[in-house]
């Protein structure tokens, strides 16, 4: 790919049922993807990478579970960043806390704009008020970021093709979770339509959706009670191989510390 125009870089925060964060930072502005941890713990974990705050022009919301907003108040409140999320999430988070601060509304199918990336929000199948998946474009790159999805249907398919980097949820192993002590209601609460992606479903998502374009995958959200990181790590390993794509890195986010900064 000979082309002069500046990479983007993606830095997975942390993720998984406890918390949710990423930056994707170009030369000109940074944007936060969910803020799941406290303020302090994002503070530390952009401390960690090495990711200037300063740089951030906003957060944007994919749904209002905790996982996904825990720190979201307070940390754009500390930065005076402004807080983007469709109408459904918006609406649940203001009746939480009112004193949400500068909110800009999205709709899901249309692209908005925060910084220097062009951000396209879809709609995806999850047990939340309007869930939003993205794909974000600046500089010639395209990266696709989708968790917290109960199944794929067209429209994520479609979203996900011609991404350079792909951040897509590998949740549980359909046998850990059916063997696991969890009350029955949680397990068909993540097994329904509308829960969350096993290891088998995401494999058959990135097999369908990368292309040569692509040059990272990141599996995410996995669960550290139904599911290994080894596991996950092997799975995206064979997948790609099944595609012959050794050109492709595979990284597998973690819950508990951020994964250093890798550029598209
Ligand atoms: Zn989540
Ligand atoms: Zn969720």
């Amino acid at each position: 790919m000979a082309d002069s125009s500046p990479s983007l870089g993606i830095t997975i925060l942390g993720s998984g049922s406890r918390g949710n964060a990423l930056v994707i930072q170009a030369p000109d502005g940074a944007v936060l993807l969910d803020a799941g941890f406290s303020a302090r713990e994002l503070d530390d974990r952009l401390a960690q990478t090495g990711v200037e705050p300063t740089a951030l022009r906003g957060v944007i919301v994919s749904h209002e579970h905790a996982d996904h907003v825990r720190g979201l108040r307070v940390f754009a409140e500390r930065y005076g960043l402004p807080v983007f999320a469709n109408r459904g999430t918006a609406t649940v988070l203001k009746k939480r806390d009112e004193r949400l601060g500068r909110l800009c509304l999205f709709a899901a199918g249309n692209p908005f704009a925060v910084g220097p990336f062009t951000v396209h929000p879809f709609s995806i199948p999850h047990d939340a008020s309007d869930p939003v998946a993205f794909v974000l474009q600046a500089h010639g790159r395209r990266i696709g970021v989708a968790t917290d999805l109960g199944h794929v249907n067209h429209l994520v398919e479609h979203q996900l093709r011609g991404c350079d980097a792909l951040v897509i949820e590998s949740n549980h192993d359909l046998g850990m979770l059916g063997n696991s002590t969890r009350p029955w209601a949680l397990k068909q609460r993540i097994l329904g339509r509308h829960g969350h992606l096993s290891n088998e479903a995401c494999v058959a998502l990135l097999q369908r959706v990368v292309d040569a374009r692509t040059r990272h995958v990141v599996m995410a959200h996995t669960s550290e009670e139904c599911n290994r990181y080894e596991l996950v790590a092997q799975m995206a390993i064979d997948c790609l191989a099944s595609l012959g794509r050794t050109d492709i890195a595979a990284h597998i986010a973690r819950q508990d510390e951020p994964l250093p900064t890798f550029w598209v």
